[in-house]
């Protein structure tokens, strides 16, 4: 037994600040590990010389701001993270090795009636066919993200009632794949990782304080405060999408009136085009129509914006973030509807809290959740896996 404060629990310590910081950053010149651990540039030399030798790490030569550096991230065939995410109609899959390398990915479309069994099922089919195909080591998967389209209540990990695939309701996703696949699961909702992946791997780069707005079936928002999703104790932090911007609107899913959603998610504005484009309009047509100068698609994407532009406002002035990514297809139009969004922020916000704001379209298109996934997966992995080795001895029960 270490005794706490003793010089070689502090040593462990160390290690576990270092190897943190360098797996959810992928890559790190050894000042910024300095920077970021608050650790000292000669202990971080003395600690990446030691899990190079180890073979935790890897260390290549690179250029920082014009001077040569030493690059460290974690060492490729150290272990492998796994992304699942569902959508409304898709399932898609990541396979990703600890250097923040995507090994293989795969979307296959997905029947809004299955069943979770059925829908997990075929996670567990695509994830292995996946791993076979990159050639890697399955007993090599150190944690896997899932991404659901609904609430998760934050102690059970049951889902709560979703519209968006109705099937699922009252399941625990991350207990049944986790029973597949033999391996630790992970669960969080599409905006957080939505958030997450722009956060790790797009447009989100550096920032600590992002707000990820997802705009479909629903509108949700996926919160990093200071380089953490902020869930809240019930798991319900972001509902971005049920803040009240008319009393006397439309009656929403949640039983209140006039909500952001009402004026936002694709069930409410696709039938406002019905009458003069006809039925079978989706979002991703409508934004496509748009850029091609369809006046209507036009109007009615800036009245989104200006309408998820109220939300934002609200949201900068609770709680000040640095940087809003828009996901969806709806970033897909560009600043057809970046403009409005801008427009009424600087209109309805606090002008202290908008002034330093980037409203951005998300990086990562489609991919935002799944590669939010992989980084669920790498940021609750834990280190003694890595330092312990006994991510070797891991035996998945899944074939
Ligand atoms: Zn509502």
């Amino acid at each position: 037994m270490e005794t706490p404060g003793s010089q070689s629990s502090l040593h462990r310590a160390n290690l576990e600040r270092v190897v943190r910081a360098v797996r959810m950053a992928g890559s790190l010149t050894q000042a910024e590990i300095a920077r970021t651990t608050g650790l000292s540039a000669a202990t971080v030399s003395n600690i990446v010389r030691e899990l190079k030798d180890g073979g935790t790490v890897e260390v290549t030569p690179t250029s920082a701001g014009g001077r040569r550096a030493r690059s460290v991230s974690l060492s490729g065939d150290a272990g492998l993270v796994v992304g699942v995410d569902f959508g409304h109609t898709h399932l898609r899959v990541a396979i990703g090795n600890l250097a923040h390398q995507v090994l293989a990915e795969e979307a296959e479309p997905l029947d809004v009636d299955a069943s979770a069994a059925q829908g997990l099922d075929r996670a567990q089919e695509l994830v292995g066919r996946l791993i076979d195909a990159s050639g890697a080591d399955r007993s090599k998967i150190a944690g896997v993200g899932l991404g659901v389209p609904g609430p998760i209540d934050v102690e059970s990990g049951t889902l709560g009632s979703t519209a968006i695939l109705p099937g699922w309701s009252g399941t625990n996703p991350a207990e049944e794949l986790t029973a597949r696949l033999g391996v630790p699961v992970y669960v969080d909702n599409d905006a957080n990782l939505g958030a997450l992946g722009e956060l790790v791997w797009g447009g989100g780069r550096g920032v600590k304080d992002l707000a990820y707005i997802k705009v479909a079936s629903g509108v949700g928002a996926g919160l990093v405060i200071n380089g953490r999703i902020y869930r809240g104790p019930g798991g319900t932090a972001g509902e971005i999408g049920h803040i009240t911007l008319d009393e006397s609107g439309p009656v929403c899913r949640c039983g209140n009136r006039g909500c952001l959603e009402t004026f936002t998610a694709a069930r409410y504005v696709l039938p406002l085009l019905e009458s003069s484009h006809g039925a079978g309009l989706t979002m991703e047509k409508v934004v496509r129509l748009a850029r091609e100068g369809d006046p209507g698609c036009r109007r009615v994407i800036a009245d989104v914006g200006r309408h998820i532009g109220s939300g934002v406002a609200n949201l900068c002035n609770l709680l000040n973030p640095s940087c809003v990514v828009l996901g969806g297809d709806l970033a897909e139009s560009g600043e057809l509807v970046l403009g409005p969004i801008r427009e009424s922020v600087s209109r309805y916000a606090i002008p202290s809290a908008a002034r330093r704001l980037s409203v951005l379209p998300g990086a990562l298109g489609g991919r935002a959740e799944v590669l939010g996934a992989l980084a669920l997966a790498l940021s609750e992995m834990g280190d003694s896996t890595l330092l312990d080795g006994t991510l070797t001895t891991a035996t998945p029960v899944f074939t």
